[in-house]
C-alpha cells in the first residue's frame, strides 16, 4: 500500500452546530492522550463550539466559553487534562511564557488551541491541525496531520466518517 499519508487529508461539511459538536466527539474519540490541536478559521467560523463538541464528550458538563482575555482555561475532566487557548487577543507569541504556555505543552494533556498563528514560534508542532471555512449555512472542516502520531490520529478519524 503506498498511501501518502503526509498528504492526507480529511475534507468534511458539516452543515449546522449540532453535527459541529459531533465531530467535536470524533476528535475527542481519535486524540485521547496527549494531544496538541490547532483549531484555525475566521471569527464565527465554529471554533470554540468544535472544543465544547469536544470536551463534552471527555465528559465536562459545564459551559465552554472561548478564554478571550485568558488567554487558556484548564479542564480536568475524568482524570484527563485539557487546556482550551484562544491566542485571539496575543499581541506577541512570548508572551505565552507568561502564562506558562510551555508547562501546558509538555504534560499528558489535550491542548486545543484557537488562532495558532498568534502564537507562532512558540507552540508545539500540531498533531491535527483542524481548518474551519464558512460553507453557508453550514460550515466545512479540513483536517490535516502534523506530527506522525497525527498521521494515526487521521487515519483513526477517517475511520470513524467511513463507518
Ligand atoms: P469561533 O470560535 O470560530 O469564533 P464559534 O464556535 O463561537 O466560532 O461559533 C460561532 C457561531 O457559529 C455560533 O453561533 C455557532 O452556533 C455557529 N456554528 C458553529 N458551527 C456551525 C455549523 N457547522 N453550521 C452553522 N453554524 C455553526
Ligand atoms: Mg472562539
Amino acid at each position: 500500500m503506498t498511501v501518502n499519508d503526509t498528504d492526507l487529508s480529511i475534507e468534511l461539511l458539516i452543515d449546522n452546530e449540532e453535527e459541529m459538536v459531533a465531530f467535536g466527539r470524533q476528535l475527542a474519540e481519535v486524540t485521547a492522550g496527549h494531544a496538541i490541536v490547532y483549531l484555525e478559521g475566521n471569527l464565527g467560523a465554529g471554533k470554540t463550539t468544535l472544543s465544547r463538541g469536544i470536551l463534552q464528550h471527555m465528559g465536562h458538563k459545564g459551559a465552554v466559553k472561548s478564554p478571550t482575555y485568558t488567554l487558556v482555561e484548564p479542564y480536568t475532566v475524568n482524570g484527563r487534562q485539557a487546556y482550551h487557548f484562544d491566542l485571539y487577543r496575543l499581541a506577541d507569541p512570548e508572551e505565552l511564557e507568561f502564562i506558562g504556555g510551555r508547562d501546558y505543552f509538555e504534560e499528558e494533556s489535550l491542548c486545543l488551541i484557537e488562532w495558532p498563528c498568534k502564537g507562532k514560534g512558540v507552540l508545539p508542532e500540531a498533531d491535527l491541525w483542524v481548518t474551519l471555512d464558512y460553507n453557508l449555512p453550514g460550515r466545512k472542516a479540513s483536517v490535516k496531520a502534523g506530527t506522525e502520531k497525527g498521521q494515526e490520529m487521521l487515519r483513526n478519524l477517517q475511520g470513524l466518517q467511513e463507518s
